[in-house]
């Protein structure tokens, strides 16, 4: 049984074709610069080279085409006809209050996802081009949208609500939404299997640290709080956007320098965090590099970034009453034990204890588990890959078989 997994941006489509009978990737690629000058579709297939093909998309028709072709290609293909794909999960931004599940898309569903187009206007247009061209290359082809805002739907109305007026509710949908969704799901299964208990039975905060960084505390299986919001500026300090800041500094700055709400937006989005601290890089390598060598303000954007955590961590504990363990995956989570020593480090207060050595080579030592707190820790501490495209094939075969 094999599934395609299919991730649509604006001008690049991600693409993954996964065997689940052993959960294996049996092709990858990533088709590029859609409908700009020279697009390029990089390939892997499982055990084998990446190839390059250079081509003319020019929409997202002409390349999930070309990816299908590619796929079944006598070189370099995986399948020997696209009938072989049994069904297609795609990602999906925005479900908005709409989605709490994935769902199997049909006319109605689609409706749905366009009228939450407006809560993303960035994404869910590209989103929904992949998934009109996949529907037409594979018009008998079962599809399933995996939403990255579905996992959150579960929060309390105490947890989703901003203090403004409620008509920004009502009528315009303003709530925290939260984000990365099927990341924090995925590693609280893939957290209480290692643990060897059921999920239901565990108090979970799991830290999806990345480009994009959110917390989420999740209870029971459930998730109950997370740092992003309407939008997935929120929360965290992150590579390029801010995270929360006093929404007062907006109008201030806007009035400062003369800045129109496009120009603020894109401060906030793309000159902020990380790179805006720093002064030197969005980037969690660059920024030890510096650090070490005492270059600009690169370890203070470390410190701010490390002090979020912890505080997200005590926060989420104490909404939850509790914590039985804390989930460290993306890439700065799952590879600088810097964030992870400093994010957890002097919470002894609350049971929380890392062990040194086991932080440092938990990615080489098999026999850790993942696991990187210190025998006597009350709280287990683990480190977790992530992998979105294998929950939205699980998600997507659950739905349609
Ligand atoms: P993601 O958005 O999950 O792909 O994470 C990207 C970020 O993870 C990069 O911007 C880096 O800051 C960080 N990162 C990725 N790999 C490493 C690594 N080997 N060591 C330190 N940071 C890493």
């Amino acid at each position: 049984m094999k599934v395609l997994v299919v991730n649509a941006g604006s001008s690049s489509l991600k693409y993954q074709l996964i065997n689940m009978k052993d959960e294996s990737v049996l092709a990858k690629g990533n088709l590029e610069r859609i409908g700009m000058a020279e697009p390029l579709l990089k390939h892997t297939p499982q055990g084998g080279e990446t190839i390059e093909i250079h081509g003319d998309f020019a929409d997202h028709n002409a390349a999930i085409k070309q990816v299908i072709e590619t796929l079944m290609d006598n070189e370099h293909g995986v399948l020997d006809s696209m009938e072989e794909i049994r069904a297609v999960g795609h990602r999906v931004v925005h479900g908005g209050e709409d989605f709490a599940n994935s769902a199997i898309i049909n006319d109605e569903v689609m409706e749905a996802i366009k009228a939450n187009v407006e809560l993303a206007p960035l994404h869910n247009p590209a989103n929904i081009m992949g998934i009109e061209a996949c529907r037409k290359m594979m018009p008998n082809t079962p599809m399933v949208a995996v939403f990255d805002t579905a996992f959150h739907q579960t929060m309390p109305q105490k947890a989703f609500m901003y203090a403004i007026p409620y008509e920004a509710y009502e009528r315009f949908g303003v709530r925290r939404y939260g984000f990365h969704g099927t990341s924090h799901k995925y590693v609280a299964i893939k957290a209480a299997n290692i643990l060897g208990k059921p999920l239901e039975s565990l108090k979970i905060i799991t830290c999806h640290l990345g480009n994009g960084s959110s917390i989420a505390a999740v209870d029971h299986g459930k998730s109950v709080d997370t740092s992003m919001g309407f939008t997935p500026l929120e929360g965290l300090p992150m590579g390029t956007r801010s995270g929360s800041i006093d929404p007062a500094i907006l109008s201030y700055m806007m009035e400062k320098k003369n800045l129109s709400c496009e120009e603020v937006n894109s401060i906030l989005n793309k000159e902020s965090g990380m790179l805006g601290l720093s002064g030197i890089s969005s980037d969690f390598r660059d920024l030890h590099s510096a650090a070490v060598e005492g270059k600009g303000r690169a370890q203070l954007a470390l410190d701010v970034f490390n002090y979020e955590v912890k505080k997200y961590i005590g926060a989420y504990a104490a909404a939850m009453g509790g914590v039985d363990c804390i989930v460290f995956t993306a890439g700065i989570g799952e590879n600088t034990p810097e964030v992870r020593a400093a994010a957890c480090g002097d919470m002894e207060f609350i049971g929380i204890k890392i062990d040194d050595e086991r932080n440092r080579t938990v990615r080489n030592r098999p026999e850790y588990n993942g696991e990187i707190n210190a025998d006597d820790s009350k709280v287990k501490v683990l480190v977790v890959l992530t992998n979105e495209e294998l929950m939205i094939a699980r998600e997507t075969l659950d739905l349609v078989f």
